[in-house]
């Protein structure tokens, strides 16, 4: 079977890029792992920031139904010493540039733009080899396979298209984040719902931080960041939720009860996650009729951007697509000179780290950076 663009991966990158094409008259198939689109939970919110993610809302002709989804107040902002003592309270004043939304919702609009039967449940792909004149085989888990004329590998961290057009693999950055929610924390939990605040609430002492977000109603969503080796996690059993709580919260000893009742109050188990990255600047010669974009690009820690980038990835890769209607190399050429350096400018610069929110580097980081810069502007 031979298909028009074939797209690995059904994250906000790949939708984002054939929802682009679909509405210049490309058709494309998005061949997706999952089994369903609620077969995993999407994760917290995203802030879409006005430099990326929200010029590829535009580009994909969405701005009304993603105004639908903005958290109203959701860009207010606490800093909070282990102690609880407040350092920073700023609320939401409505010009913040980075409206924040549930991962899922944007994705379901995203999903709901695209013509059915675009996305392909179920289809994880097991392998994938160059079957000579820029194209290329895809094999799924289940045996099956489709050959393509061009293969977008957007299908994340551990894309099984890059080993097409790079041998770099993502390596672990030295820090994991646990996450943990808190549901109906007004009434539930007031005491942590009042120091996480409207918005994002963040602490951070030396290699231990917390980073909370109000999400829809007050369910409040906390990543509990760690700076340790991996050993360190595996000698922790995740699987006796209790255990592990107790486990992590041990490393919050004198904080704030507030604060450790992020940790030890939570109403789902704890996930663990560990963060990996790509080398900054990841980058590969053309080969005919297959790209990357999003993560399986450029993955890199945490820092408020991945999300955001993949989208602009995929908004600008449709584009050029379009562009170039008879000469693919042409485009992907296009697409990949302007991706690349902004890719590893977001991963490395000083600059991507002033554009980021104090919230964010935190989570990044678990470092001072975010403090560091309030308490300079105070
Ligand atoms: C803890 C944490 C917090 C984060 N917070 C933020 C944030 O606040 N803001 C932000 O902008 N970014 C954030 N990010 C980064 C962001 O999640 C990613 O950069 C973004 O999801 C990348 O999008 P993507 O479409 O490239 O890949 P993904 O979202 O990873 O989507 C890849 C898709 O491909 C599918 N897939 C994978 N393998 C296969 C296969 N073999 N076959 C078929 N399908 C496959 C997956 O199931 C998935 O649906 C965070 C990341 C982490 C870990």
């Amino acid at each position: 079977m031979t298909t028009d663009v074939t797209i690995i991966g059904a994250g906000l990158g790949g939708l984002t890029l054939a929802r682009v094409l679909h509405l210049h008259g490309i058709p494309a198939t998005v061949y997706e792992a999952e089994p369903s689109p609620a077969a995993r939970s999407q994760g917290g919110m995203l802030d879409i920031h006005d430099y990326n993610g929200q010029l590829a809302i535009k580009e994909a002709e969405l701005v009304n139904e993603f105004r639908g989804l903005i958290l109203e107040g959701r860009q207010a902002l606490r800093v909070l010493d282990p102690d609880g003592t407040v350092l920073l309270d700023k609320a939401d004043d409505g010009t913040g540039g980075r409206p924040e939304v549930q991962r899922g919702e944007l994705r379901q609009i995203l999903l709901d733009s695209l013509p059915v039967d675009t996305v392909r449940w179920g289809h994880k792909v097991s392998g994938t080899r160059t079957v000579g004149e820029g194209r290329h085989e895809v094999t799924f888990a289940d045996g099956g396979t489709v050959v393509t004329s061009l293969l977008v590998g957007a299908d994340g961290a551990w894309s099984r298209v890059r080993p097409l057009l790079s041998t770099a693999t993502p390596v672990y950055v030295g820090k994991s984040v646990v996450e943990t929610y808190l549901f109906a924390a007004d009434t539930r939990h007031p005491a942590v719902a009042k120091a996480v605040g409207g918005g994002t609430m963040i602490v951070h002492a030396s290699d231990r931080a917390i980073f909370a977000h109000r999400e829809r109603d007050d369910t409040l969503h906390a990543y509990v960041g760690l700076s340790e080796p991996q050993d360190w996690f595996d000698a922790i059993d995740f699987t006796d939720a209790r255990a592990a709580t107790a486990r992590i919260a041990r490393e919050f000893d004198g904080w704030a009860p507030e604060l450790t009742a992020l940790i030890t109050d939570g109403d789902m188990p704890p996930v663990l996650r560990p963060l990996y990255a790509l080398p900054t600047g990841h980058r590969w010669d053309r080969v005919p009729g297959v790209t990357l974009l999003g993560d399986a690009a450029h993955l890199s820690i945490p820092n408020g951007e991945g999300a955001n980038l993949a989208m602009l990835d995929g908004a600008e890769l449709g584009k050029a697509l379009a562009a170039h209607p008879d000469d693919t190399e042409a485009a992907l050429t296009e697409y990949e000179k302007v991706m690349f350096p902004r890719s590893a400018e977001a991963a490395a610069s000083e600059d991507a780290e002033a554009h980021r929110t104090d919230a964010e580097n935190t989570a990044a980081h678990g470092l001072s950076a975010a403090v560091t810069r309030h308490e300079q502007s105070r």
